[in-house]
């Protein structure tokens, strides 16, 4: 049996991020991931003005900073909607997207844990985890004063919390994304674009970065039977001729993200849950690397302060969650139902609500107003 102060599943943004705090405050955490890194990880690597600032406020580090770097690959001054195949909007933004590719965006964080001073185990996968801090891996047993569920949308982590497998298959969604260097890309756009009105609850994207165009779709899963349909339909709205002979050649990739499955309290026992483990993407576009950086810095911080004083991290991690997370997973689900309503109802009322509200909806997305009704918002870093 091996121990540490916390054992962290996963390494993945939530994962890492916790480790580097609990590291920097002296405490031994140890992260155990399935994989080695860097490893590969199905994504479109947007992140907006609010990751930005909370990797400055971890890292020390500018955009610029991280642009030199390498870690930020790709910056995008603008955007553009379409709507049924046909361009609704294209403008500049007051501030830009930053664009990662994932290997080496979760290596950097990874690394920066490491050099403070964490532990990682690759190749371990965990198999089981008790509320009492047990984690059993298929090469190991471990024991943490406390364990941080980071292990992604299908933890392993979560199952000792006895929650509704139901209730949280339905409100997954279904993701499919793949890279095409420019050369065979069907589409090349310099500013990430965003796709509605094929999917009933969902959207496609196409985006730019230095490996080529990332080209995908995610939508609730209950709402659509049949993805890689799903996929041809959105291809004929980017106008490619054969959308048969397209999906034959590439290797189409899915995974699942969570979409209105945030959990209030995601604390069980000796366990806590960050990231895409508690259900923290948002369900309006699924931004998840936002929230698993914050969520683990959240987890990270009450852990550490529960080690140093003796007492149990549940209470400060929930209250952070339900101040700070939960209005946003509420508000987006709000303006979810909203939007693709007024799509269903006519999609001309969709270009309407953007051309009167797009600067807004921007900065919501980009997180200097809620999506709680659009008030300015106060994060706390
Ligand atoms: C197609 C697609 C596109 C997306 N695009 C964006 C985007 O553009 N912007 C954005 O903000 N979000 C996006 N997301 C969501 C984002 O990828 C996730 O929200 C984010 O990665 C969550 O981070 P995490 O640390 O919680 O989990 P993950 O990044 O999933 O990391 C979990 C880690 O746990 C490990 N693990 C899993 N199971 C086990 C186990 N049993 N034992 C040991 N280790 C395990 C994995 O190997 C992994 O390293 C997208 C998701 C998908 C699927």
């Amino acid at each position: 049996m091996h121990h540490a102060d916390v054992i962290i599943a996963g390494a993945g943004p939530a994962g890492s991020t916790a480790a580097l705090v609990l590291a920097r405050r002296g405490f031994d955490a140890l992260l155990l991931d399935k994989a080695a890194f860097p490893r590969p990880k199905l994504c479109g690597g947007l992140l907006t003005w609010k990751s930005m600032r909370l990797l400055e406020r971890l890292h020390g580090r500018t955009a610029e900073g991280l642009i030199r770097e390498g870690v930020v690959d790709t910056v995008a001054g603008g955007f553009a909607l379409h709507l049924g195949g046909h361009p609704l909007i294209r403008d500049r933004l007051a501030y830009p997207f930053h664009l990662v590719r994932r290997a080496r965006f979760d290596a950097f964080l990874l690394d920066r844990a490491l050099a403070a001073g964490a532990r990682i185990l690759h190749h371990h996968e965990i198999v089981d985890c008790s509320p009492q801090g047990d984690v059993r891996t298929k090469q190991g047993e471990f024991r943490g004063r406390f364990v941080l569920g980071a292990d992604g949308v299908n933890s392993v982590a979560r199952k000792c919390f006895g929650l509704s497998r139901e209730r949280w298959q339905s409100n997954l969604a279904a993701a499919i994304e793949i890279t095409v260097p420019r050369e065979a890309a069907p589409r090349i756009t310099d500013v990430p674009e965003l796709h509605a009105g094929f999917l009933p609850t969902g959207y496609g994207w196409v985006f730019p970065n230095s490996a080529g165009m990332v080209m995908g779709i995610c939508g609730l899963r209950r709402n659509c039977e049949n993805f890689r349909e799903a996929f041809k339909a959105f291809l004929r709205h980017l106008h490619v001729d054969d959308p048969d002979a397209f999906v034959r050649h590439h290797a189409l990739e899915g995974h699942p993200i969570p979409y209105g499955n945030a959990l209030p309290d995601p604390v069980h026992g000796n366990v806590l849950l960050a990231g895409d483990a508690g259900g923290y993407a948002d369900p309006l576009l699924a931004e998840g690397i936002f929230y698993a950086l914050l969520t683990g810095w959240y987890a990270g911080e009450a852990l550490a302060d529960a080690l140093e004083k003796d007492r149990h991290p549940g209470p400060a991690y929930r209250e952070r969650i339900r101040r700070h997370v939960m209005p946003e997973m509420r508000g987006a689900n709000r303006l979810r139902w909203l939007l693709y309503g007024l799509n269903k109802i006519d999609a001309r009322n969709l270009g309407r609500y953007f051309r009167l509200r797009g600067g807004a909806l921007a900065e919501m997305v980009h997180g200097m107003r809620s999506y709680d009704w659009g008030r300015k918002k106060r994060w706390d870093f």
